[in-house]
């Protein structure tokens, strides 16, 4: 699955050659943001196709990851007002792309930690600073067990941390139509990335209301349990 690349386009067209990007939504954004600008200063292969420590214990995905996701998110991300959550959004990478997907959207990006909310800000100001000014990405020190209820419901909600179960309150900030992908299980073991469509109403409870499909076994650092 790895493989190098030396430039951003060569990133993306060897994620093409793979069969990983399909859409030319996808690729046309992926393009359009540098990953480098993402990666710690002295990444010396930011355009690899590999995670990337980014300090504070979090990384920043392998891009297949993130391609993958963007993939399965593409009808739900490119409606016309889609609302966009990217809980453990770290490097901010994911946050911009899906900006970048969509003009109109608007991408909440919320992580725990502020010295990676801060760096992240200061990592989209390299190249992607019109998504902060316009007021359509916004990065937020925030608990992903809790989610944004008050900017909610969301068309997408996408989790880049592994909880041990699926995050009730996430569940009920999705739209119905809406679409959520995350990675589910133990700390430090395989872990399955699944992705939740809800069809209906009704508590996060209701099994009725929500189709989760199994996607791939991934490895994720934990969604860190809140302190109650
Ligand atoms: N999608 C990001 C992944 C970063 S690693 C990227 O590609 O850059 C996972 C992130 O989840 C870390 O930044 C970590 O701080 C964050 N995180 C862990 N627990 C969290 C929680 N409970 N709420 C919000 N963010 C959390």
């Amino acid at each position: 699955m790895w493989s190098a690349s030396q430039t951003n386009a060569e990133m993306i067209h060897r994620l093409g050659s793979e069969g990983v990007i399909v859409s030319s939504a996808v690729a046309r954004a992926m393009r359009s943001v540098d990953r480098r600008n993402y990666c710690i200063e002295g990444d010396l292969s930011p355009y690899d196709d590999a995670p990337s420590h980014i300090g504070f214990g979090a990384t920043i995905s392998a891009p297949h990851m993130h391609a993958r996701c963007l993939e399965a998110f593409v009808q739900h991300a490119t409606r016309g007002d889609a609302r966009i959550l990217d809980v453990g959004s770290g490097s901010g990478y994911l946050s911009v792309v899906f900006g970048r997907m969509n003009t109109d959207a608007s991408v909440f990006g919320l992580d725990l930690i502020p010295e990676l909310v801060e760096q992240s800000i200061a990592n989209v100001k390299r190249a992607d600073k019109d998504l902060l000014e316009s007021g359509k990405l916004r990065l937020l020190v925030g608990d992903g067990w809790t989610g944004l209820p008050h900017e909610g419901p969301f068309d997408v909600i996408h989790v880049g941390a592994a909880a041990a179960s699926v995050p009730r309150s996430l569940l009920a900030q999705l739209k119905i139509g809406g679409r959520a992908i995350l990675p589910v299980g133990p700390e430090g073991q395989v872990q399955q990335l699944i992705m939740i469509d809800r069809v209906s109403g009704g508590p996060p409870e209701d099994a009725k209301a929500f189709i989760t499909t199994p996607l791939l076994a991934v490895q994720y650092v934990p969604l860190v349990a809140s302190e109650k």
